[in-house]
């Protein structure tokens, strides 16, 4: 008889135990997929450190961030390497029938409502399976291209939302594991690109995939973060109006620092999480008739766009990603909870379940 090898999360800050599941019954809708690889998101260490419940009790396989091969299911699926989305809708609510599958409120997402990718194997829907494409494999291997499943799909589909374009002034606040794609997306779309973080290390890493304008705000007050902003935006010749402001740090002072730059006609997109609250005239948005957006995860229907990037060659993951053995994972979770590591983290399974 089969198994699948998994860690399973038992309690808070307890390591991972390492478990042989039952073979899953694939279902006729559902795909079973042989995981490549999953990457280790900062919503996991919320699970696992920061007392944040999973939906499903524990012990729960965490990971949400998986690519990997269908093993059984549909035959126009079966062999070929495959992205899972985070989220994964119902398809049939109000919300999926109205472009708002992302949202939907019976939306799974693996390892918080079911088992998820740090396994040797997942059962997910089939309908969901995003095929990777050869062109994409040329460039990167199939667990690298995991991230894609967070990573760079929920900053995409706030990019999309903000309706950025060619030209714009984008504002990227915060360039972590979410921020360094926000930056890099807006700048393959064609936005002058300025990214603004505490941490020099990941600034100096964006010159890389050719983003040249960086702020520290370390030390600076926000008259004068404002004026280096204006001068960066007048620099690459970019419009004093309708900036493009992104909040990914999902910390207060980021966020209003964010707030604090958003002028007239400006669109700010808060894709950071913090219980922080903030005091703000929200009247500004009147005044300067500008918006204030909201994001959650990405619409499945938007992934193929994000691969085709990887593709043709212009998105890079390399540069940002490292990969693991998953038998590692105990060490890795405490290292990135330390901050340890600059990259994000793929787990690849090292021993497969038989
Ligand atoms: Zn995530
Ligand atoms: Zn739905």
């Amino acid at each position: 008889m089969e198994s699948i090898l998994a860690y399973q999360m038992t309690a808070k800050d307890k390591p991972f135990e390492q478990v042989t599941l039952p073979w899953p019954k694939v279902g006729e809708d559902e795909a079973l997929v042989k995981i490549a690889g999953c990457g280790v998101c900062h919503t996991d260490l919320s699970f696992w450190h920061y007392g944040v419940p999973t939906r499903h009790e524990l012990p729960l396989v965490l990971g949400h961030e998986i690519s990997g091969t269908v093993v059984e299911g549909p035959a126009a699926l079966k062999g070929k390497p495959v992205i899972i989305p985070a989220v994964l809708p119902c398809g049939e609510c109000e919300l999926c029938k109205n472009d708002r599958s992302n949202i939907c409120q019976n939306q799974k997402m693996p390892g918080n409502d079911f088992h998820g990718g740090f396994a040797s194997h997942i059962a997910v829907p089939a309908r969901y399976a995003v095929p990777v494409p050869d062109a994409a494999m040329a460039s990167h291997s199939l667990a690298e291209l995991s991230v894609i499943a967070d990573a760079v799909s929920t900053p995409y589909q706030v990019i999309v939302k903000s309706g950025l374009k060619a030209g714009d002034f984008a504002i990227v606040i915060g360039v972590g594991g979410i921020g360094i794609y926000a930056a890099q997306l807006a700048n393959i779309l064609g936005a002058k690109v300025l990214a603004i973080d505490i941490d020099p290390q990941k600034l100096d890493q964006l010159a890389a995939i050719g983003i040249t304008s960086t702020i520290n705000p370390k030390g600076l007050d926000f008259k004068e973060l404002k004026k280096q902003v204006k001068s960066a935006c007048k620099e690459m010749g970019a419009s004093p109006f309708g900036w493009k402001i992104f909040e990914t740090s999902g910390t207060k002072p980021g966020q209003e620092l964010a707030f604090g730059l958003l002028g007239i006609a400006g669109v700010l997109s808060i894709v950071g999480f913090t219980l922080d609250k903030l005091e703000v005239r929200l009247s500004n948005l009147m005044a300067f008739d500008a918006q204030l957006i909201g994001t959650w995860g990405c619409k499945p229907e938007l992934y193929p766009d994000v691969i085709d990037l990887v593709a043709k060659g212009t998105l890079q993951l390399k540069p940002f990603t490292e990969t693991f053995a998953l038998s590692k994972i105990n060490d890795i979770f405490q290292q990135t909870l330390e901050h340890k590591l600059l990259k994000r983290s793929v787990l690849v399974p090292d021993a497969a379940g038989n």
